[in-house]
């Protein structure tokens, strides 16, 4: 069967080829097509110096920025490919990048220096790998595997330890043994790079297929940077909703979100006030007061520290908000909470309050899911109604307050809101001539 190798990347390789360089395939794409996943870039590396690339590519556009590093990037269609000279890394003496990048004649040594096994491998336009690691039958048995020492590569570079996880979680591959002990030893490295980076694969570690399974067996890496959530596991919640602890169900939680991040990091945060609410009560039972205006504050902090733009920030902060919030099946209700999120952050609002609700007991919740089911189709039938829901849908302005009567100024926004909400209320229609006629009661 024919590789589906991307026509771009064919005419590289034969390109560096027709010239007398060895060039292949390498890494992640690799990694894909022995997956049977269609690659979605494609990375190249050749025994070709940059300024010979180069020269094969005179008169196509070329991305220089990543030149001292042995990167010369060629714009084949729209589509930008990486080709990297051989190299070896010198020492990591700062723990984030290497010292200098040496050029190497053969291909092995640049394996050598990749992360792990299944991304150390190179295949040529005939389809014949290289792979002298066992990447092919790690990626069979669906196993993560350091190239080489384990400890030492991740203390070369902590951003391994990150992706380590991503992969467990994006691939539902498995860790090898001695990878995983490692990942848990040197996960302290992690405080030397970058948030920006950690973000990154955080983000793919929470879209995963193994998302669930990768958090519950390494938290401890997870509070490397963010230890706010060290207090949830072991968390006891004697209440008669909970059946486990305050990690056990956080983790349940984002497996039962949609794999999408703002959701997936909403239920990751959305008890993470918990721990500092806690009382117990005479009779043992346990209480969170006020935990989500405490937990949205902390999710807050800990989305900033690792750099997540502001929309994130401001999103998840929100659901993590009204997590705990009651939710009716009234079409009154329903409105006021569309008119009061807009309909995007309502819709995810349900989706984590589902998510919530499949991390309890689940002979107490089963009402609790018909209900946002329930609410889920009145939302959606107000808004194919076009039901108004906002000021701009209002049948009356500020213009028609004004003529009634009311002094331009901060009033007029008053008396509109006042209106809205008895809109909202279903208690007069949003029809020009009951609004004008209720202007002077709104006053
Ligand atoms: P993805 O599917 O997310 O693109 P990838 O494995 O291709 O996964 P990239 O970040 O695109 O990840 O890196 C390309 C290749 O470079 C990897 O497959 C790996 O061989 C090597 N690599 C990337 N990051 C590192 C690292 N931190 N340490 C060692 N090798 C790395
Ligand atoms: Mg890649």
């Amino acid at each position: 069967m024919a590789l589906p190798i991307a026509p771009g990347a064919r005419h590289i390789l034969q390109a560096l080829a027709a010239q007398g360089h060895e060039a292949y395939l390498v890494g992640g794409c690799v990694r894909d097509l022995l997956r049977g996943v269609t690659p979605h870039d494609w990375d190249i590396c050749t025994s070709a110096r940059p300024e010979e690339t180069r020269r094969c590519f005179a008169g196509q556009r070329i991305i220089e920025t990543g030149l001292k590093h042995g990167t010369v990037t060629v714009l084949a269609g729209t589509e930008p490919y990486e080709i990297t000279t051989y190299r070896m890394e010198g020492p990591y003496s700062d723990r984030r990048r290497p010292d200098y990048v040496r050029f190497v004649p053969n291909l092995a040594e640049d394996l050598a220096r990749r992360d792990f096994t299944m991304n150390a491998v190179a295949m040529d336009l005939a389809g014949n790998l290289r792979d002298p690691f066992g990447g092919a039958q790690d990626i069979k048995r669906g196993l993560i595997r350091c190239v080489g020492e384990p400890d030492l590569r991740f203390q070369e570079d902590g951003l391994r330890v990150m992706r380590a996880l991503r992969f467990a979680s994006a691939l539902g591959y498995g860790m090898e043994e001695r990878t995983a002990g490692a990942v848990r030893r040197n996960r302290a490295v992690l405080s030397r790079v970058a948030a920006e980076r950690i973000n990154a694969e955080l983000c793919k570690l929470l879209e995963g297929q193994g998302a669930g399974a990768v958090l519950r067996q390494y938290p401890d890496v997870l509070c490397q940077f963010w230890p706010q959530l060290g207090p949830l596991a072991g968390l006891e919640q004697h209440t008669p909703w909970h059946c486990r602890d305050g990690w056990a169900h956080t983790v349940h939680a984002v497996e039962a979100a949609p794999a999408d991040v703002t959701l997936r990091l909403t239920m990751l945060l959305h008890d993470v006030g918990k721990p500092a609410c806690k009382s117990t009560d005479g009779k043992g039972a346990d209480h969170f007061c006020g935990h989500p205006a405490v937990s949205a504050r902390m999710a807050g902090e800990m989305l900033r520290a690792l750099k997540f733009d502001n929309r994130t920030q401001e999103r998840v902060v929100t659901l993590v908000a009204y997590h705990d919030e009651q939710l009716l099946p009234q079409e009154r209700a329903v409105r006021r909470w569309l008119s009061r999120l807009g309909p995007e952050a309502f819709f995810q609002l349900l989706e984590v309050k589902r998510a919530d609700s499949m991390g309890k007991a689940l002979e107490q919740v089963r009402d609790r899911l018909a209900e946002l089911d329930e609410i889920k189709i009145m939302a959606e039938q107000i808004l194919a109604q076009g039901q108004c829901l906002t000021l701009k849908d209002l049948a009356v302005n500020g213009r028609d307050v004004i003529a009634a009567g009311v002094a331009p100024g901060p009033e007029v926004g008053r008396v509109l809101n006042r209106l809205l909400d008895r809109v909202l209320g279903g208690e007069v229609p949003n029809a020009r001539e009951a609004l004008l006629e209720l202007i002077d009661a709104a006053r």
